[in-house]
């Protein structure tokens, strides 16, 4: 995949880009991409950098009034590896918020949208400007304000946690997405509460990264994986439902699941998600805790 010339901003030694890509999710989408390289390539500096770079483009979109709401989504299996970041529309009624989201869905089953050479070039050079116009980088306060969301709640995560890291833990979603066989949905949570993707420290978004990679590698070893879906979502309106920011790692065993489990998401943005029986949860999360209790950061 050539990017050139349509990068916005790189790295020094341009081991990172931002690029305006050739097909999108949504209209002003970018990905952030460490050209050649997959996703088990990265390294600590890459995701570090990476943080940064996607914060000084929600920054940039913050700003300029273009929106405060956004997905960032990455898949396992893309090669080389990018985060895409995309950005959402606000939304002032429910079946907006809804046809949004289905767009998405519907462009990440079935492919984006294609951007002409042209139109990509264009969209750089307004980037170029817009960034030029925002400061490199502004440090997330990290400022906790305690909120009774369900990550802020002691029950919850005695009832899902199976990996507790230093700064952030790693809960088995109560709801995962998936259809038939084994559903392997994670949600990787900051011990503080952070509202948005915008109150998480580089630390924690670091540490998250890397107890991600890390549940990647076991599952790859130790059962058959066609794909893992990597994402997150800041507002309303890109579909955040709990105001606690979260990294979902969502794996698919196979290719039937990996269509179906989208289907999972259609439903669930239309009529919610189905959470799993109590005792079949706490059997699940008993076991996954066994197996997964070497893995630390
Ligand atoms: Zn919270």
């Amino acid at each position: 995949m050539s990017y050139f010339p349509n990068v916005v901003f790189s790295s020094k030694d341009q081991s990172l880009q931002t690029v305006v890509p050739s097909s999108q999710l949504l209209d002003q989408s970018l990905h952030v991409v460490a050209p050649k390289m997959e996703f088990k390539g990265w390294s600590a500096q890459n995701h570090a950098d990476s943080y940064l770079f996607m914060q000084r483009i929600v920054q940039a979109w913050k700003n300029s009034r273009f929106t405060n709401q956004y997905l960032i989504y990455g898949k396992i299996n893309s090669n080389p590896f990018h985060w895409e970041m995309v950005p959402y529309q606000r939304c002032r009624t429910c079946i907006g918020r809804i046809v949004q989201q289905l767009r998405v869905l519907w462009r990440i089953v079935f492919g984006g949208v294609t951007l002409s050479e042209e139109s990509r070039k264009i969209q750089a050079q307004s980037y170029k400007w817009l960034l030029n116009q925002s400061p490199e980088m502004i440090a997330p306060s990290g400022a906790s304000n305690k909120s009774n969301d369900s990550f802020c709640n002691a029950e919850t995560l005695a009832r899902q946690w199976v990996i507790t890291g230093k700064k952030v833990n790693a809960l088995f979603n109560y709801a995962p997405i998936g259809f038939g066989g084994e559903r392997l949905h994670f949600l990787v949570v900051p011990k503080e509460h952070r509202e948005t993707f915008t109150d998480v420290t580089q630390e924690e978004y670091c540490e998250s990264l890397e107890l991600t990679a890390k549940l990647v590698d076991h599952f790859m070893e130790k059962r058959k994986i066609k794909n893992v879906y990597l994402l997150n979502k800041t507002g309303i309106d890109a579909g955040q439902t709990v105001k606690h920011w979260h990294l979902h790692v969502i794996f698919s065993t196979n290719t039937a699941q990996d269509f179906w489990g989208k289907m999972t998401v259609l439903k669930n943005i239309l009529l919610g998600s189905s959470p799993m029986k109590k005792e079949d949860l706490a059997r699940k999360v008993a076991d996954l805790r066994e197996e997964l209790a070497t893995l630390k950061t």
